[in-house]
């Protein structure tokens, strides 16, 4: 399913109405419990081509991440959408609310807004559980009053159930990755097209191609060309191809829409407030969690080791403050450890045009070979 076009009305035929959620991390279960579809605007490049809307309302120096997804809300494209919930992450994101909203009114169009704010203190220095708790009591009532339907514990543990199976074959394709059974290209299209389906259809989907996966054999790389993919975004699919093609095995990635999204399994429980203190305390840790920051070197090290990789492939994205202010200090960390780096910089658009790595990465390949 390659586009969300077509995907969103089917959602409204098959009676799950969508809401577009963002960044990465929302509280999913929560939505989907509610018998809704939440769809997750992130790594939308395929179906927003044109930024029209989105040039009327942010700098020209915003990152492509919320330039698209300010087009597809504002556009006719997000018509579809029965809400919109956004939490809060970088300071890009943070003022979407007010400019979505505005936008939205300017247009005349009306659409439910659940905010939601995740704290970002550290818990090494402050508890915010019970903070998280009420706002998620906020949300369970919002959401009860916007679409006339009665949260269910029942039905909360059930979506707990099914998110939790989508992380654990995601895990299992990574490892098929990473051990040659298939390629990091058809890896990152299956990831980015679970964002934008129904997760019941996903998960069968997920469950196939695992089997697949499994059957195929696994390929050895006896020169040690293992790399880590690290970034905001995945690689776009044509630079995939290109680093593979150029010998290198992507044996593990520290991608947000990728492990970074799937990588821990939280506890699970009935109970929402619970469930979510574990879910964002113990996540995977993101630049886009700032609380989880200091985690970040331990947890790439870690990943390194365990996948015996040789290399790390930066794919930046451009004007991504917090991306970038990391990017130095992992580097040095890096070369301490004897692993090369290679920072490839993804503008808007660029996506189409990344036959210019092609060099760079055949020599990054040669060097850590
Ligand atoms: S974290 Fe970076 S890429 Fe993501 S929305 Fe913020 S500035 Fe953009």
């Amino acid at each position: 399913m390659r586009n969300m076009d077509s995907n969103l009305p089917r959602f409204k035929q098959q009676d799950r109405r969508p809401v577009g959620c963002f960044p990465l991390y929302p509280p999913l279960e929560l939505i989907h419990s509610f018998g809704l579809t939440p769809v997750v605007l992130w790594d939308i490049k395929e179906q927003v081509r044109k930024l029209k809307e989105s040039d009327r309302h942010l700098q020209s120096f915003t990152c492509s991440v919320a330039r698209r997804l300010t087009e597809f809300v504002l556009s006719d494209q997000g018509s579809p959408l029965d809400g919109l919930l956004m939490y809060n992450a970088c300071d890009t994101l943070r003022n979407m609310p007010e400019i979505i909203e505005r936008g939205l009114e300017e247009s005349g169009k009306a659409l439910p807004l659940f905010k939601f704010h995740v704290p970002m203190t550290s818990p090494t220095q402050i508890d915010s559980t019970e903070y998280l708790a009420d706002r998620i009591r906020e949300l369970v009532i919002k959401i009860e009053s916007t679409f006339g339907v009665k949260f269910s514990s029942e039905r909360f543990l059930a979506s707990v159930r099914l998110y939790n199976s989508i992380r654990k074959f995601s895990l299992k394709m990574e490892t098929g990755v990473a051990e040659g059974r298939m390629s990091y290209v058809d890896f990152s299209r299956l990831i980015r097209d679970g964002y934008r389906m129904p997760p019941e259809k996903y998960l069968s989907i997920l469950d196939d191609a695992t089997r697949q996966v499994e059957s195929n054999p696994a390929k050895n790389t006896s020169d040690g060309r293992k790399i880590i993919v690290s970034g905001i975004l995945p690689p776009p699919d044509a630079l995939c191809s290109i680093i593979e093609d150029a010998g290198l095995r992507v044996a593990g990635n520290d991608v947000a829409s990728q492990a970074r999204s799937y990588s821990y399994l939280p506890k699970e429980t009935d109970d929402p407030a619970a469930y979510y203190a574990d879910f964002y305390r113990n996540h995977c840790p993101c630049t886009t969690l700032l609380y989880s920051s200091d985690e970040r070197l331990k947890m790439l090290n870690a990943l390194i080791e365990d996948r015996n990789a040789r290399g790390l492939i930066f794919i930046g994205e451009k004007f991504c403050e917090y991306e970038y202010l990391e990017m130095p200090f992992l580097g040095k960390m890096l070369e301490q450890k004897k692993i090369a780096t290679l920072q490839l910089e993804i503008a808007t658009d660029d996506e189409d045009n990344v036959e210019a790595f092609r060099t760079r990465i055949e020599a990054f390949s040669e060097l850590i070979r």
